[in-house]
């Protein structure tokens, strides 16, 4: 696995221009968008406006369909319980962003590129304050790099934008992140370079000498899954000083090799299966909260590969045939029904 993350101060986030759709509609938020740019409020050059009578005539798949074709967010400025045409819009428009979540999501795409909220039709700042957090938004790319992902992070006062993947073939990063680069709208012509391996134990380095222990990098503990560090390097730290402080710092390769290179194993073999089918991996895993709450659990050092693996095992069927009811209870009996099953069986699952 290699890293690739160029920085670009400040003139890459000048340079960063998300490509917004916003629908809105014509008596209420329209005005409102209006509004913010009689104001001479700064928002993104990149938003396009779509003016519709009323929220609830949006089709999902309409905002996977935008996503698709190159924006990086979908905003939907609705009208909330001030629609002139249906009493219930706000719980139709909830509806109508759920599915389309969901079909983001199975899509290989991040949920949070839809974002809706009611703007009123002097809204304009809460409007502009809407559209900037687009570009304020981490942006994690799957399924566009072979073997890898990309990333866009806004700093505080510039971009990190990267890429990382597994065995990357010679120039196969620097086209990926230029791929990635273009789409997003950051130049990257003065951009300092800077890459380097992810260090990944394989339990056949020595760890130890009589006088020195390593820890985290240069133990080459990172994350063979998510290529993150500071965990276990915090880890191996604690397991470094267990041992020293017991009196046997020889146990401490033993002690790395028990807490952590084990779960490395399973962590290899998951991030393999990851990496070389993205997009079938997003589309059973992401949607299903068992597994987003293993991952959550992960991320924070409750729970390691062998319990995420039987996790995502043992969940599969439920989570499937979940599914299956919950659509044959929304053909019979409409989404509430549908959604009625999924928060029966998930309830807590994913929190
Ligand atoms: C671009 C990028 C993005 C990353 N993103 C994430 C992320 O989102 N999450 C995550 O968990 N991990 C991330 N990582 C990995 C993470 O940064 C490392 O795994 C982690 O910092 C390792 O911690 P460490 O203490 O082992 O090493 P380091 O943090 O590298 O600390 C080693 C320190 O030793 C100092 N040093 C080196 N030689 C000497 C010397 N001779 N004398 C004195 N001091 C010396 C160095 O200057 C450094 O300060 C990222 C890495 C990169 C490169």
């Amino acid at each position: 696995m290699t890293t690739l993350a160029p920085e670009r101060l400040r003139e890459a986030e000048r340079t960063f221009v998300p490509r917004i759709l916003v629908f809105s509609t014509n008596n209420i938020s329209d005005p409102g968008i209006d509004l913010a740019g009689s104001a001479h409020m700064t928002y993104s050059p990149g938003v396009v406006v779509i003016s519709l009578p009323c929220t609830s005539g949006i089709r999902p798949s309409w905002i996977l369909h935008a996503i698709k074709g190159g924006f990086d967010g979908v905003f939907i400025a609705s009208d909330g319980d001030e629609c002139a045409y249906l009493p219930d819009c706000s719980t139709r428009a909830s509806r109508i962003v759920a599915q389309a979540q969901e079909l983001l999501v199975k899509g290989g795409h991040q949920s949070a590129r839809l974002k809706m909220a009611a703007i009123c039709s002097v809204c304009a700042e809460p409007f502009t304050r809407h559209i900037q957090q687009f570009g304020d938004a981490l942006w994690f790319i799957f399924g566009d790099i072979r073997h890898g992902y990309a990333w866009v992070f806004p700093k505080s006062d510039h971009l990190s934008v990267g890429i990382a993947a597994l065995h990357p073939k010679h120039g196969e990063l620097q086209a990926g992140l230029a791929r990635v680069a273009a789409r997003y709208g950051v130049a990257l012509e003065d951009a300092q370079l800077r890459g380097h391996p992810i260090p990944i134990y394989l339990r056949r380095e020595p760890i130890a000498t009589a006088r020195a222990l390593l820890v985290g990098d240069a133990a080459g503990l990172a994350d063979p899954f998510t290529g993150e560090g500071i965990r276990l390097a915090i880890k191996s730290g604690r397991l470094a000083a267990q041992a020293i402080l017991s009196g046997h710092p020889e146990q401490y390769p033993a002690l790395i090799h028990q807490d952590i290179g084990v779960c490395h194993t399973f962590g290899l073999g998951l991030a393999w299966l990851f990496y070389h089918f993205p997009r079938l991996c997003f589309a059973l895993g992401a949607p299903n909260p068992f597994i987003t709450r293993a991952f959550a659990d992960m991320l924070a050092d409750r729970a390691d590969y062998p319990l995420i693996i039987l996790q995502i095992v043992g969940s599969l069927p439920i989570y499937l045939l979940t599914e299956g009811i919950a659509a044959l209870a929304g053909w019979l009996g409409g989404s509430e029904r549908r959604e009625k099953v999924r928060s029966l069986v998930y309830t807590g699952a994913g929190k």
